[in-house]
């Protein structure tokens, strides 16, 4: 597995290849690698010729008092592990390197981004969307692997794709958990031992709000409120949102249909997570 630490280097990477007839497929990742990762890389290497995984800390995505300075890395971890899966670059950039100089531009996907995690965490997805139009623009890849984990993200990022003709299929991977629910985050390390138990009120919720869809309920405020008083059993959890909305345009719905996302954010201790659920799937 080759290393490459430049914008410079992994685009005249991206170019030769390319130009040997190569396919590329692409997993932007923040590193501190766990299952879900390692799954997105395997679906990557199954779509194209070569597959690269860029590990970057993305700073301009983090909001004033987020957790950009306490991020877990282990940058030699995370390159065994990729190579192990077989991908053939790890981009790994400094923050220096991906912006030389303040990054004046961004861009800026509106209304799937007016709920959820773009509510509560402004400027968020305008860092994402940025990054990953620079990833796209250097590596040029024909795939490019996202986890249904971060919901909103995917639905964003594949209308920035749209939206601005990038030529790149946007591939997406069901949510992986711990066997006991918990969906898989670089972020479940910030969990002391009890707050690995409270972290389990997201999973509960959904898993409990599927099986009021099954015996039939459809009104959202009773079913949000129902998962309300699940999760506030515990004094450690806080609900930073909770909502129902359309899988397409992320808006709240009052009532419940087969397009219903599920999705919730819960700050356990000092540490935020989220969970969602496409509540008529089979799947997940
Ligand atoms: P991150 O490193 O947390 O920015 O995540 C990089 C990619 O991995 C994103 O596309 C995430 O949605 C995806 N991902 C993270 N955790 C999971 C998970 N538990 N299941 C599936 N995909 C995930």
């Amino acid at each position: 597995m080759k290393i490459i630490s430049t914008p410079a280097e992994i685009a005249s990477w991206s170019v030769e290849h390319h130009a040997a007839g190569e396919t590329i497929s692409l997993v932007p990742t923040m590193g501190f690698f766990h299952e879900g990762h390692l799954q997105l890389m395997r679906q990557a290497r199954a779509l194209a010729d070569l597959s690269v995984v860029s590990l970057f800390v993305n700073p301009i995505q983090f909001g004033p008092g987020e957790d950009l300075d306490r991020y877990p890395r282990d940058f030699p971890r995370d390159a065994s592990l990729a190579e192990q899966e077989g991908v053939e670059v790890l981009f790994a950039p400094e923050a220096g390197t991906m912006y030389p100089a303040p990054a004046l531009t961004r861009i800026q996907v509106s209304q799937l981004t007016e709920y959820l995690c773009g509510a509560d965490r402004p400027g968020h997805f305008d860092g994402v969307c940025t990054v990953v139009a620079k990833l796209f623009n250097l590596i040029k890849p024909e795939y490019a692997v996202f986890g249904r984990k971060d919901y909103q993200q995917l639905a964003v990022i594949r209308r920035m794709v749209s939206d601005l003709n990038w030529d790149v299929l946007v591939v997406d991977h069901p949510i992986v958990r711990e066997t006991d629910g918990l969906a898989m985050s670089s972020r479940n390390k910030y969990l002391s031992i009890s707050e690995r138990q409270t972290a389990l009120c997201l999973s509960r919720a959904i898993r409990l709000a599927r099986r009021m869809v099954r015996e039939g309920l459809r009104d959202c405020a009773e079913m949000l409120s129902g998962l309300k008083k699940m999760i506030a059993t515990d004094d450690s959890a806080r609900i930073e949102y909770l909502m129902v909305v359309d899988k397409g345009s992320l808006i709240p719905q009052s009532i419940i249909t087969p397009d219903s996302l599920l999705a919730l954010a819960v700050r356990v201790g000092s540490t935020r997570l989220i969970d969602n659920t496409v509540l008529f799937d089979d799947e997940e």
